[in-house]
């Protein structure tokens, strides 16, 4: 599945867990949980090829405003240009 034994980063042990993960694609994203090998030094995420790949169709659908398979949860935001934090700045 993941052509890795060790980290390719660091050479850290890896360990097989569940993670979030964002996907963003134009303006829309998708959170999802996945299974990945993660490095247990530096916290680095290796994917197998097909989840790879999934990633890839998904950012896809998100572009071209494709919705199968996708359900929606909550609202997205960003903040107005406003914020009196200038640090923090809209994503768009
Ligand atoms: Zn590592």
């Amino acid at each position: 599945m993941i052509p890795f034994e060790k980290c390719p980063v660091c050479g850290g042990e890896l360990e097989t867990k569940q993670v979030e993960k964002l996907l963003r694609g134009g303006e829309n994203t998708v959170s999802l949980k996945v299974t990945a090998e993660v490095c247990q030094h530096c916290g680095e995420r290796l994917y197998a090829e097909d989840v790879v790949r999934s990633f890839e169709e998904l950012r896809a659908k998100l572009q071209k405003q494709e919705f199968a398979h996708l359900k929606p949860v909550g609202r997205a935001f960003t903040v107005d240009k406003d914020w009196p934090n200038k640090a923090i700045q809209p994503t768009a």
